[in-house]
Order: structure tokens, then C-alpha cells, then sequence
């Protein structure tokens, strides 16, 4: 089974990978976590080239398909074989991310990102989305109340991140294997709600 979580900065995908991650030890339940874009050696890179450069131009066509370079490889050499070995993947990120980002955030063509998508994951789609759900100013308060950073993208702009997160709330909705949890509130509040979704829908 593949699992992904996404969401805008700031909505505490990587705090949830964590809590389940270490929910699903305690079941017993083999499972691989990783993050997007990154994950293998190749991804670390592009991850580099993408994100740490923040005074960088790039073309919205060229992080698209970094993005998606990433991802080509990321599907292949981590997340193919462990679910061929009957594991779970947890991902930090995955497709929902480049719809959100380059499409509608960056305003490329949504079924030209989605053909491109297919192509670099070879169809592979999640099981299931969990978009975290938080007003883009909880994010970015959150975010500087952990001092952290803000990298190329997501220093583009406030406009460029209600974008991004109208886009989410659109993705989940015209989705079936996707569905949304309110992000607001304690890490451990958020994680009980994740708990009782994956409990229902995917045993
Ligand atoms: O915070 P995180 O590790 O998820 O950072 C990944 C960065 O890459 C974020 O700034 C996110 O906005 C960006 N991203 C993107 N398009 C994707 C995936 C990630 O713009 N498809
Ligand atoms: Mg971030």
C-alpha cells in the first residue's frame, strides 16, 4: 500500500510521517518512509538544485520536470520495490504536490502536468492522499516559529501559496482515493484524527 500526505508549508507533513511511521511499528507493520522530492541519491540532487538555490530563476517548465525527474527515479528504485516486497510506503509528498505547485500554483497546463506525471511515474498513483488542511497563515506562522527558512518556492509569494492551496482543496475533492483532515491544532490532535481515517479506510 502507498500512502502519501500532502499539504502546504507549514501543515506538518513531516511531524505525521513521523507519528505514523512509528504508529505502524508498534503494529507490526513493515513500511518505508520517505520524502519528495528526494528519497534516493539522484533525488537529493535535484532536491539541492531546486530548493536551495534561492536567489535562482527558473523556468516553471524546468521545475516541472526536475520535479518529475525526481520523481521518475524516486518511483522506481524506492517506492516499486518495497511495495513489490508487500511493504507500506509513507511519502511525504508525491503527485497531489506538482498539481498543486506547478499547476495551479505556477499555472502550467493541469492535463499537460498530469500527462507528464504519468509518464514519469509509469502510471504508478497512490492508494491514498491525505491532504492536511491549514489556512496558508498557520503555515507560515508555524513555520517561522520554528525559524525555519523558507527555500526558493516557497518564498515565491502569498498569492502563489493560496494558489497552491485552493489547488489542494480542488485535487481532494475531484478525487476518490484522496481525503482531507484538518491540520489545525496539536501535532498529537492531528495524528489521532489520522489514525481514525486510516483506521476506516484502509485496515
Ligand atoms: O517542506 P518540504 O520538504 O516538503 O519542501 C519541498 C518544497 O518543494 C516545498 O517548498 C514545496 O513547495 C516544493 N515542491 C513543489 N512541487 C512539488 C513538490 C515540492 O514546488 N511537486
Ligand atoms: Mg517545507
Amino acid at each position: 500500500r502507498f500512502v502519501v500526505l500532502e499539504g502546504v508549508e507549514g501543515a506538518g507533513k513531516t511531524t505525521q510521517v513521523r507519528l505514523l511511521s512509528a504508529w505502524l511499528r508498534e503494529l507490526g507493520i513493515d513500511h518505508l518512509t520517505a520524502r519528495e522530492p528526494g528519497g534516493t541519491e539522484v533525488g537529493e540532487a535535484i532536491r539541492e538544485v531546486l530548493l536551495a538555490r534561492r536567489d535562482a530563476e527558473m523556468a516553471a517548465e524546468t521545475e516541472l520536470l526536475l520535479m518529475l525527474a525526481a520523481r521518475a527515479t524516486f518511483v522506481r528504485e524506492v517506492v516499486e520495490p518495497a511495495l513489490a516486497a508487500g511493504r507500506v510506503v509513507l511519502a511525504d509528498r508525491f503527485d497531489f504536490s506538482t498539481f498543486a505547485y506547478q499547476g495551479y500554483g505556477r499555472g502550467l497546463d493541469l492535463d499537460e502536468v498530469r500527462r507528464l506525471n504519468t509518464f514519469a511515474t509509469g502510471g504508478l498513483r497512490p492508494d491514498l492522499t491525505i491532504v492536511l488542511d491549514l489556512p496558508v497563515d498557520e503555515g507560515a506562522a508555524r513555520q517561522a516559529r520554528e525559524g525555519a527558512e523558507p527555500d526558493r518556492i516557497e518564498g515565491a509569494g502569498r498569492d502563489f501559496l493560496e494558489r497552491v492551496a485552493d489547488g489542494y482543496r480542488a485535487l481532494a475533492a475531484g478525487e476518490g482515493r484522496a481525503r482531507t483532515i484538518d491540520a489545525r491544532g496539536e501535532a498529537e490532535a492531528v495524528h489521532r484524527r489520522l489514525r481514525a481515517l486510516l483506521g476506516s479506510t484502509f485496515p
